[in-house]
């Protein structure tokens, strides 16, 4: 009987034992696991809408730890477009709601690392053009995360209280899996949540280093389309057309002007024209050129003046050089390839700073600057009606980064083929960050 009792006793303390010890030891356990989960994602990724085995696998992993998982979740405008959302929900008595999100997509970049588990997928395209498969933007980096982050959490069940989601979001680099996820009616499957986190990777930051911008974080983002249209005809006679080669020139130009010289230098604003296609011969002046364009900007009114511009200089342009209104250029503000800025709620991003120098000392915490790029991480804040906040997981080998910073250069940035986060110290700092961020949130009172 007494034997019986001792180990009675020691089963009830040994869960004990583990709220004792440091997340750092208690990832030790796990560095194995998460870099082999870590290799096996990076060498499989998925284009955005079709991130089938990604998903399965985040929910098959979420099940075994003990989670309530819904799979396929997700509507796009596009009805061809499946949903692979995952929620994973774990409720642990009373206490605050808190949301994990992270981002499960890959990219249409063909992986130049010559990393041993680089990727060598191809596939096509919705255009159908075919091409390489990469996770140029880490979003491995932050499934592996997530799975650490829900491990850890369920082995210390008894430092917590409330209800915690966790979210495989689908297809953020196309920026509508946020609103895919709602539209098919995410906070009616789960409970609206009190507060939502997520991390990002940056080769800009050290590994072992975390950073947190309060306020704007990330612009917003708009894509614009432009058909400039012309009046074709024999590269010899000029004089019978209407040059649309000419026209984008001119107004590409013209666009520089819109930042420089019409938007307040105190309002970060960007223009760029990143793809122009017209004409096919030598000789034969087209009937048009198309150019894709991305807007960025923190307030709503500046992207509003931003496209505004756009459409103005376009069109005058084109009336300046004659040509006639049924051939007017066409500009077309994209209603799926958009998202708000990211706003990181101060109050909770300074909670959170608080929790990740606790975490991973005050050396390696630090404050950012906002950046141009975009999330559609920020939706999940309902307008700003929930608390949300996003912070940085340094990436880079710090040796790497001192040296091309003594050099003037810069790490591959995200996107980038190279792009080749160092995946020991990245995803040790990005489980215990995350998993003290979620136990400070939901620590029980
Ligand atoms: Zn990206
Ligand atoms: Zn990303």
């Amino acid at each position: 009987m007494t034997k019986i009792w001792a180990i009675l006793v020691l089963l009830f303390l040994v869960p004990c034992a583990t709220a004792q010890q440091s997340l750092d030891a208690m990832v030790d356990k796990e560095i194995a696991w998460l870099l082999e989960t870590y290799r096996m994602l990076h060498s499989s990724p998925e284009l955005s809408h079709r991130e089938e085995k990604s998903s399965a696998f985040l929910a098959n992993q979420l099940r075994t730890l003990g989670y309530t998982v819904t799979e396929r979740i997700g509507k796009y405008e596009r009805s061809d477009w499946a949903g692979y959302g995952v929620i994973a929900v774990m409720k642990n008595g009373p206490g605050p709601t808190v949301l994990v999100r992270s981002d499960m997509d890959a990219l249409p970049v063909e992986e130049k690392t010559g990393l041993p588990y680089a990727s060598k997928l191809r596939t096509k395209n919705d255009a159908g053009v075919e091409v390489g498969v990469m996770h140029a933007c880490g979003h491995d980096v932050h499934m592996t995360s997530l799975l650490g982050t829900a491990k850890m959490l369920a082995q210390l069940k008894d430092r917590w209280s409330g209800t915690l989601i966790l979210v495989g979001q689908p297809a953020e680099e196309t920026i509508d899996g946020a609103r895919a996820l709602l539209r098919d009616g995410l906070y009616t499957k789960v409970p609206q949540p009190d507060f939502a986190v997520a991390l990002h990777d940056t080769p800009d930051f050290a590994a072992g280093t975390v950073a947190y911008i309060p306020g704007f974080a990330l612009a917003s983002s708009t894509s614009v389309d432009i058909k400039i249209r012309g009046v074709g005809g024999h590269g010899s006679r000029p004089d019978s057309t209407k040059d649309p080669i000419v026209l984008a020139a001119q107004v590409i130009l013209a666009l520089q002007t819109i930042v420089s010289r019409e938007n307040s230098p105190f309002d970060p604003a960007v223009v760029t024209v990143g793809s122009i296609h017209g004409g096919v011969k030598h000789n034969i002046i087209p009937d048009e050129v198309n150019l894709q364009l991305t807007v960025r900007a923190y307030k709503e009114e500046v992207r509003q003046r931003l496209l505004a511009s756009i459409e103005r200089i376009t069109k005058a342009i084109a009336v300046a050089a004659g040509v006639p209104a049924d051939r007017a250029p066409i500009v077309k503000v994209s209603e799926t390839e958009v998202t708000t800025a990211t706003y990181n709620d101060p109050a909770l991003t300074d909670r959170v700073a608080q929790a990740l120098t606790k975490e991973v000392g005050q050396a390696n915490v630090f404050k950012a600057d906002p950046i141009m790029a975009s999330e559609d991480f920020g939706y999940f804040g309902l307008d700003r009606k929930i608390p949300t906040t996003m912070f940085m997981l340094g990436a880079s080998d710090p040796e790497k980064l001192r040296v091309a910073k003594a050099s003037g250069t810069t790490m591959p940035s995200l996107h980038s083929p190279l792009f080749a986060p160092i995946p020991e110290p990245t995803l040790r700092t990005g489980v215990r960050a995350m998993t003290a961020v979620v136990l400070e949130l939901m620590k029980k009172k």
